[in-house]
């Protein structure tokens, strides 16, 4: 993917993460699917390569990479299954909300055992009756002494139940996002339980379950950030996310386009190679302009991040919208390449469109991605 002319260190960054999706990922992908296995082990060798933190600072053993390299690193793990790369970049991104957001203290207390993903953390923002309205959120954190006890329940958490920490947005003030403080909270604390893994269509590499609090105590240090600032936190923290979950779509749609070309050449029919008919040549130039129009617009919009320019978060938005959408529809073509035999398991091509179709849902829809970016413009701020 030289077309965004990567310099030296991006490419190396970029081999690092293809190696060990072809290796460690890839051969297993399948089988972990069917399995509905979370391979904790795989995604902790993964943290000894330095991608257990990639934009956290180094000094409690963060990688100190940029969003750029981010993407590259999502890009090439999804190429070895999207479900595993996807939790891992959630967890990157709730590392990242300690390591801007934490206090010094906090910083070194959590952070190198997340580093490491000995701790993995989880992002509890959904509920039950707040999905895209996030702001509407009931879970409620009262002062106790030194502690805070919540009562409430999160919604689709990825990796809930398995994870270690979770960092949850809970209400401490009045209503809207203003009234909203983040949390961190053990695994182990009292008053946490947790709901049954959901039976889903895709990302079955990785447990979704919802985390119920009650009367959950937890000592007020763990309040990342100050109180009333936790909705900024979650948002800042998902325009990373966004970024991250765009490029497991390229990823993911990338792999099952080179399966479809390779297939092309293969498969015969009225006597010729699949390869051989315009139509289908015509598809798959369209399957890799798109693609390749959608990685330039998303590293565009991680540089954009990183040097924190006003307009990042719309970027950011327009970014995940369109990866995840191309990614989709290019996933899916490869499928109706492979005809009758995309639609089966072995192939390995539906499994990739199962998982990228809710990327189109998650850390905000399309629809709410489409809201940000237009609210953006008509407030006149397109410069
Ligand atoms: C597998 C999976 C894993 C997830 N992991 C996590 C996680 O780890 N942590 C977490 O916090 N959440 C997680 N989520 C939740 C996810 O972020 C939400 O599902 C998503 O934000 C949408 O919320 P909702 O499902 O309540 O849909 P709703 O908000 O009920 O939306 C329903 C539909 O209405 C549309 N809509 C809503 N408002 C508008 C509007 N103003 N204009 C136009 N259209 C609108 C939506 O786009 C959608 O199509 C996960 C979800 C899934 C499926």
């Amino acid at each position: 993917m030289s077309q965004f002319e990567l310099n030296e260190e991006q490419c190396a960054i970029q081999e690092m993460a293809q190696d060990f999706a072809r290796d460690k990922i890839a051969p297993f992908a399948l089988e972990w699917d069917e399995k509905e296995h979370f391979p904790v082990d795989v995604m902790r060798e993964a943290a000894a390569l330095g991608m257990g933190g990639i934009y956290v600072r180094d000094d409690v053993g963060g990688t100190g990479l940029g969003r750029l390299d981010a993407a590259l690193i999502f890009e090439a793990l999804s190429a070895g299954c999207p479900a595993v790369s996807a939790f891992i970049s959630i967890h990157n991104m709730a590392s990242w909300m300690i390591d801007q957001f934490g206090t010094e203290e906090q910083r070194q207390k959590w952070l190198p055992q997340m580093m490491t993903m000995d701790f993995i953390a989880s992002y509890c923002l959904t509920e039950p009756s707040a999905g895209s309205d996030a702001a509407a959120l009931k879970t409620k954190a009262v002062r106790d002494g030194d502690d805070f006890v919540l009562n409430g329940a999160k919604q689709f958490i990825s990796g809930a139940g398995t994870s270690d920490l979770y960092l949850v947005m809970a209400r401490t003030g009045g209503d809207g996002a203003g009234g909203v403080s983040c949390f961190l909270v053990p695994k182990d604390a009292a008053g946490v339980s947790f709901g049954a893994n959901e039976k889903k269509m895709g990302w079955k590499a990785q447990p979704t379950r919802t985390v119920v609090m009650e009367d959950a105590r937890i000592p007020a240090a763990n309040m990342i950030g100050e109180e009333g600032q936790g909705f900024k936190i979650a948002m800042m923290g998902l325009d990373g996310g966004r970024l991250n979950i765009g490029a497991c779509s390229l990823g993911g749609a990338q792999s099952a386009l080179d399966k479809a070309i390779g297939y092309m050449g293969e498969r015969k029919a009225f006597g010729k190679s699949l390869a051989q008919f315009q139509g289908l040549q015509f598809k798959v130039a369209d399957m890799e302009t798109e693609l390749t129009a959608a990685r330039t617009l998303l590293y565009t919009a991680a540089t954009k991040l990183d040097a924190k320019t006003h307009d990042a978060t719309r970027w950011c938005a327009m970014a995940k919208r369109f990866a995840t959408d191309t990614g989709f529809t290019v996933a899916n073509e490869a499928l109706q390449i492979h005809g009758g035999y995309g639609y089966l398991a072995d192939y390995g091509i539906e499994k990739i469109v199962r998982d990228l179709r809710v990327h189109q849902i998650l850390e905000g829809t399309n629809e709410i991605m489409r809201l940000i970016i237009s609210r953006d413009l008509l407030k006149g701020d397109r410069a």
